[in-house]
C-alpha cells in the first residue's frame, strides 16, 4: 500500500543558490527518506523576507552555505515514508513548520522552544521534492484540512511567528495597537489583531500597502513618508497618552526609535523586525525608567504555535489570498526574488513546482 506512489525516476528539478543573487534551476538527486523521515512531493513554496535577504546576500549565518537549496515556507502531498513513521501514509496533504525543537536543552525545558540550543531547521522549499526530517516530522508536519489550499496552508510559519509575537507580548481586546511596517508580516498582525477587537493604527510607507492595511480592517492608517510619525500616531490616541502597545515589523534603527516614542506610559514595544548585524540603538533611560515602557522582543515559533496558526487560517483570522500576489513556477524564482528585491508592490509570492 505504502509504495504505491512512489517515485520511480532519482532527480528533481530545484532551486540551487549559488551566491549573491545567482539562483539555479538544476536537476539534483531526490532525497530518500530513511527512519521516521517523510519525503513531501511540495505543491506550494511561498516567498518570504527571510528567503529575500539569503538572495541578495548569497548565505544564511545559521543554516545556508551555498551551493544550497533554500525556501522554507511549504506545503505539499507526502510522496514516501521511511521505516518507523505511524502517523503519515503517501498522498496525504501535509504543511511542514521550517524547524522543530530538541525538547532536551535548558531552553526547551523552560517553554522557550523557539529558542532551542538545537533548533533543526528545513530549506529547499524552492524544489519539487522536500525530505522532511524525523524531529520535524513528529512535531512539526501536519494534515491540512480539506477547506484549505496548498499556498494557504503553506503561510503558516510566518504566521506562527506573528501569533507567538502576540500572545508574549500581552496584548488584550480593547488595546490600541500600533503596527509600524506593512509588509507581508505586519499585515499578518493588521488581521489577526482585528480578529482580537483590538484598535490598530497601522504605519507604513508605501500607498498600496497602506491601502491593502485599510481594507483588512486597519481602523486608522498612518503614511510615515510625509509628517512626524510618532506625533500622528500619538494624535490618534486618547490624550495624547500613546498607545498601549506598539509592534515594529521592518526591522530598522528608525522605526525602533519611532516605536518607543508612539507607546503609552505603562505600555509594551515589542521589537519583532530583526536590525541587521551589528546595529546599536541609543535609549532615552528616563523615558524608559519613568514611564515603565517594557521592550520585548520575539523571535521564531513553537509547536504549539504552529498548530495554532493553522487554525487561525482555518477560522479566517488570517485570509492568506489576501497576502499572496501572485503565483510563478518554480523556473522563474530568480526573476520573482529580483521582482521583490525592487519592491514592485507584490507581498508573497506562490512558488509552485
Ligand atoms: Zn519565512
Ligand atoms: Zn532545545
Amino acid at each position: 500500500m505504502r509504495d504505491l506512489i512512489k517515485v520511480t525516476r532519482d532527480k528533481m528539478t530545484a532551486a540551487v543558490l549559488y551566491g549573491k543573487q545567482d539562483v539555479r534551476i538544476e536537476q539534483i538527486p531526490i532525497p530518500r527518506p530513511q527512519s521516521g523521515e517523510v519525503l513531501v512531493r511540495i505543491r506550494a513554496a511561498l516567498t518570504c523576507g527571510t528567503d529575500l535577504k539569503v538572495y541578495r546576500q548569497g548565505f544564511h549565518a545559521r543554516m545556508i552555505v551555498p551551493p544550497s537549496v533554500f525556501g522554507h515556507e511549504l506545503a505539499g502531498i507526502v510522496e514516501e515514508v521511511g521505516p518507523n513513521v505511524e502517523s503519515f501514509a503517501p498522498g496525504m496533504r501535509v504543511v511542514a513548520a521550517n524547524s522543530a525543537p530538541c525538547n532536551q536543552c535548558f531552553f526547551c525545558r523552560k517553554q522557550l522552544a523557539n529558542l532551542c540550543q538545537d533548533l533543526q531547521f528545513i530549506n529547499g522549499a524552492y524544489a519539487e521534492f522536500i525530505k522532511i526530517p524525523e524531529r520535524v516530522v513528529r512535531q512539526n508536519l501536519l494534515i491540512l484540512p480539506d477547506s484549505l489550499s496548498f499556498s494557504e496552508a503553506a503561510l503558516v510559519e510566518p504566521l506562527a511567528c506573528v501569533l507567538r509575537g502576540i500572545e508574549e507580548t500581552g496584548i488584550t481586546e480593547g488595546d490600541t495597537v500600533v503596527v509600524i511596517g506593512l509588509g507581508p508580516i505586519g499585515l499578518m498582525f493588521v488581521q489577526q489583531l482585528k480578529s482580537f477587537g483590538t484598535t490598530v493604527i497601522a504605519a507604513g510607507k508605501r500607498p498600496n500597502q497602506l491601502a491593502l492595511a485599510a481594507q483588512m480592517g486597519a481602523d486608522y492608517v498612518v503614511d510615515s513618508t510625509h509628517t512626524n510619525v510618532v506625533e500622528q500616531v500619538r494624535n490618534l490616541t486618547d490624550c495624547r497618552r500613546g498607545a498601549d502597545v506598539v509592534i515594529e515589523a521592518v526591522g530598522v534603527k528608525e522605526t525602533w526609535q519611532q516605536a518607543m516614542g508612539m507607546v503609552r506610559r505603562g505600555g509594551t514595544i515589542n521589537l519583532f523586525g530583526g536590525c541587521p548585524s551589528g546595529t546599536h540603538i541609543p535609549l532615552d533611560s528616563t523615558l524608559i525608567h519613568y514611564s515603565e515602557i517594557t521592550i520585548k522582543a520575539t523571535f521564531h515559533h513553537t509547536p504549539r504555535h504552529i498548530r495554532e496558526a493553522l487554525e487561525a487560517i482555518r477560522l479566517g483570522q488570517v485570509r492568506p489570498r489576501t497576502l499572496i500576489t501572485g503565483e510563478e513556477s518554480l523556473g522563474s524564482l530568480g526573476s520573482v526574488l529580483e521582482r521583490l528585491l525592487n519592491r514592485n508592490g507584490d507581498l508573497k509570492i506562490a512558488i509552485i513546482p
